[in-house]
């Protein structure tokens, strides 16, 4: 258990993280003996991937009533824990992130509909659809989460949106399609794609035509139900891949995952140089033809080689007045390496 603020400063937001079911109980008795304890409390991270006690749990909320940013990763029991979170009222929620089946947050989610930013976990129900499809949080402004399950949050002011398709989806344009479009306020959108979704960027375009950050991440061949995937992906054809990319007018970053080579030889600056040039300029050579360059992509980021235990190459590239400079590159990043 650590206090992020330890000075006592009772102006100062404070934040706790709670690791152990013996945290949870410990936080409870110094609340329970000093209310004020809890009430200071803004942000509270629980993580526990352990056997703990509900009741603890609940007990411990109860007690921080001024909660403003809550993380809830837990290790639940393999039967239901119907009521977890009920009766739990946290008027200043506006931060909610967790991994609790989506049949139990009903009421809560429906008792915080001030809520800003939302993280969501897999969804585990059997109902169909998502019994959070009914929820109503207009206040919502950054959505993560299944898109089955949070496609319904998307509103007219939602600035970022990260969404996962279902295993076996393959097209990233139904997945988009479900969204209440336009999305005029959508700043920054990542999704996962199927590697022989040649559309993707298309469907974007089609979709999200005013984003500014966009990060594409393919889904690992096993979970995509088309058979043995060929090597060839959208990017191949270079014509109409930056055609599509100039479909994005505003675009400033560009992230890439895939398991696809994308250069002959891995790590090589000056192929991927060249890569990116033809992307960004619609030149397939450097001394042939009128470039058109993209009007505002300033960063493209590439993890490719990617394999189900991560490994390949991050690359990281920068505009530099006409030209594209090499930032940085990773070989082999560690396993659960997050890409930003
Ligand atoms: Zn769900």
């Amino acid at each position: 258990m650590s206090v992020v603020d330890p000075t006592n400063n009772c102006s100062a937001q404070v934040g706790l993280r709670i690791t152990s079911s013996a945290d949870l109980d410990s936080f409870g008795d110094r609340a329970a003996a000093r209310p004020s304890v809890g009430r200071r409390l803004e942000d509270l991270r629980v993580i526990i991937y352990e056997q703990f006690s509900v009741a603890s749990l609940q007990r411990c909320l109860c007690l921080a009533p001024n909660l403003v940013d809550l993380d809830l990763l837990l290790s639940l029991p393999d039967s239901d824990v119907p009521g977890i979170l009920d009766n739990i009222i946290l008027p200043e929620l506006r931060f909610f992130r967790t991994n609790i089946p989506h049949a139990l947050l009903r009421p809560f989610l429906a008792a915080h509909d001030r809520m800003s930013i939302l993280t969501l976990d897999a969804c585990s129900s059997t109902e169909s659809p998502c019994p959070l499809s009914a929820s109503h949080l207009p206040h919502l402004k950054c959505v993560t989460g299944p898109a089955p399950c949070v496609s319904s949050f998307v509103n007219q002011g939602t600035f970022r949106l990260t969404m996962s398709s279902p295993d076996g989806a393959c097209s990233t344009s139904l997945l988009l399609r479900s969204l209440p479009l336009p999305l005029p306020s959508l700043y920054a959108l990542t999704i996962d794609f199927p590697a022989n979704d040649h559309d993707v960027l298309l469907s974007v375009v089609a979709s999200c035509s005013g984003v500014r950050k966009l990060k594409l991440m393919e889904k690992p061949s096993h979970k995509c139900r088309r058979g043995r995937l060929s090597t060839r992906r959208a990017w191949n054809d270079t014509t109409t891949w930056s055609k599509a990319l100039l479909g994005l007018p505003l675009l400033e970053e560009f992230m890439l995952r895939t398991t696809s080579k994308l250069v002959q030889r891995s790590g090589s600056e000056d192929e991927e140089r060249k890569t990116f040039v033809r992307w960004t300029s619609g030149l397939r050579s450097a001394t042939r033809g009128q470039p058109n360059h993209h009007p505002a992509l300033y960063h493209i980021g590439v993890w490719y080689s990617a394999d189900d235990d991560d490994r390949g190459v991050v690359t990281h590239w920068s505009k530099c007045g006409q030209n594209w400079c090499h930032m940085s590159t990773m070989l082999n990043p560690p396993q659960g390496y997050e890409f930003i």
